[in-house]
């Protein structure tokens, strides 16, 4: 009587047990807008739909309204890298998307790998892998924390926006093939790729947004929040013959895949690969969680070419609310409301296009980097009777031939000392700093740490070069960039929305680094390896 009594009692124990396991989303979707500046949510907000993406995930979700990037340099690959590792270039060793390596001696592109194959066409543009990464993301750790049941896919027009959020473990990254409109991965992940990605291929349909071109979607005359259109500081991103709105793109129909990334329709493209994934990989359809990281690209593109104060960079804000909007439609109807958690952010923001700033009586300008690089390349020769001293500028940092130094014993500090002296009385520059003693350098303490979070030694330059406001490297004819400490760069936005999320708003400043801490928390997974970031408390239900 008694032995029944305990087998009964061990049943109960048992099952309500498992009735109390842990609980978790049943589908976790990282969002990445590349290049949107936290005021983008503002500054187009009239005009978001009513029942589209950004006033659906401001009013139904959490706002974390001044989330800031604690490092510079302010490029793609880092802000993809830090928003899923928690982490900073000094320790995740992605340093930009391109650095000089001082142990290869060799530039590096930030997921190049030539050990592994093109999987779905036979280019050289799927030889990439996430390993140039020192550190997990926070999809490795949910693969980790399932014992590789979850399943993570990253998804990006980018090859580096789906590669490193996804992290070592993932199930798959997907990238654009610009040669040929193709989606395609690496090796690294897989030997062939899936009959549905095949299939998406087969429709080519980037061909179908070319026959339909690029109009506004609204009346031109109504996009009060852009300077008119057709200025002569905007790139000819579609030919020197191309007039503006609206653009015929018929002229690329099978023949350029490269020009839809400077167009809506590539985000287009990369939420169809996105739903697609979700449904023919079953992503959220069990109880272990699945992770989707998508990153939308275009806007990247959109905003270099015709920065921010374009026609055709509101146009494509107000399309890509439309595109989040059915995606979320889409997640709510095939996981089902608040089953799944959604957060979205970008990697960086960007300046304006400098003519129109000075146009506009705004101080700034354009630094010519390969005059700089030359001049500085000859004045050393003359100094110190060497050629080839200067290896690259990159990522607003000097990076000097050090092998050619020691060799010719030449003094490390006094090729420094007259760079340094050099560089800070160029025009457009503020400050050049020695990066290995920037502690003892007078220096504003926001830009201080920034730098120092940036700084992995054998990755990055010996000279960091500090631009006046609004001044920007290079794109002498056109368009605009972003890579820099000051708050257009820096200052992203953060939003939640979805399964444990209490809908909100939060004031106080928090960091890029804060992100994914903060889905480790709501996961109850381990934090990244190299995580610095605190958890955002205030979001959870
Ligand atoms: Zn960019």
């Amino acid at each position: 009587m008694q032995k029944f009594f305990i087998f009964f009692l061990l049943i109960i124990i048992t099952t309500s047990s498992l009735s109390q396991n842990i609980q978790r989303p049943k589908l976790v979707v990282g969002i990445v807008v590349d290049q949107m500046r936290w005021d983008f949510l503002y500054r187009y907000y009239a005009r978001y739909a009513e029942n589209g993406g950004f006033k659906k995930l401001l009013h139904q979700g959490f706002s974390c309204e001044n989330t800031m990037i604690p490092y510079a340099p302010t490029v793609t690959a880092c802000g993809h890298t830090c928003i899923y590792t928690g982490s900073v270039p000094a320790i995740t060793g992605i340093t930009g998307n391109l650095w000089w390596d001082f142990e290869l001696q060799k530039s590096v592109y930030c997921t190049e790998d030539a050990s592994v194959k093109t999987v779905g066409n036979n280019t050289e543009s799927g030889l990439q892998s996430p390993r140039n990464l020192l550190t997990t993301t926070i999809c490795d750790e949910l693969r980790l924390a399932t014992n590789f049941r979850s399943k993570v896919i990253g998804i990006a027009l980018k090859d580096r926006g789906g590669i490193l959020p996804a992290g070592h473990s993932a199930n798959a990254a997907y990238w654009y093939d610009l040669k040929t409109g193709d989606w395609i991965t690496s090796t690294y992940y897989m030997n062939d790729l899936p009959a549905w990605v095949k299939n998406i291929n087969a429709q080519k349909s980037v061909d179908n947004y070319y026959k339909q071109g690029w109009n506004t979607l609204y009346p031109l005359n109504s996009y009060v929040q852009s300077t008119p259109d057709e200025k002569s500081y905007e790139n000819k991103t579609f030919g020197a013959d191309a007039k503006g709105f609206p653009y015929n793109l018929n002229k690329f129909i099978g023949n350029n895949y490269n020009v839809v990334e400077a167009t809506p329709f590539g985000n287009t493209l990369t939420a169809e690969l996105a739903k697609a994934a979700i449904t023919n990989e079953q992503l959220g359809t069990d109880s272990i969680t699945d992770f989707l990281a998508v990153s939308f690209s275009a806007t990247d593109y959109v905003g270099h070419s015709f920065g921010p104060n374009s026609v055709e960079t509101e146009d494509t804000y107000l399309r890509l609310d439309k595109d989040l909007g059915e995606f979320l439609n889409f997640l709510d109807s095939k996981i089902g409301k608040d089953q799944y958690l959604v957060f979205l952010s970008s990697d960086h923001g960007v300046a304006h296009v400098p003519a129109f700033a000075i146009e506009n009586k705004i101080p700034a300008g354009n630094i010519n980097q390969q005059t700089l690089y030359n001049k500085m390349n000859a004045d050393l020769k003359r100094k110190f009777g060497k050629d080839g001293l200067l290896i690259t500028i990159e990522n607003y940092q000097v990076s000097l031939n050090l092998p050619l130094i020691q060799s010719s014993s030449l003094k490390l500090d006094e090729i420094k000392s007259y760079l340094l002296d050099y560089l800070s009385k160029q025009e457009g520059i503020a400050q050049a700093v020695d990066l290995e003693n920037i502690i003892s350098t007078a220096l504003n303490a926001k830009q201080k740490e920034m730098l120092i979070n940036g700084y992995y030694p054998t990755r990055c330059g010996q000279i960091q070069l500090i631009f006046q406001p609004q001044w920007i490297p290079d794109f002498l004819s056109g368009g605009t960039t972003h890579g820099v400490w000051n708050p257009y760069d820096a200052h992203i936005p953060l939003l939640w929305y979805g399964w444990g999320i209490k809908p909100g708003k939060l004031n106080r400043e928090v960091y890029m680094t804060d992100i994914a801490p903060t889905i480790a928390a709501l996961l109850h997974i381990q934090m990244p390896s190299g995580s610095v970031g605190n958890v955002i408390t205030e979001i959870m239900k």
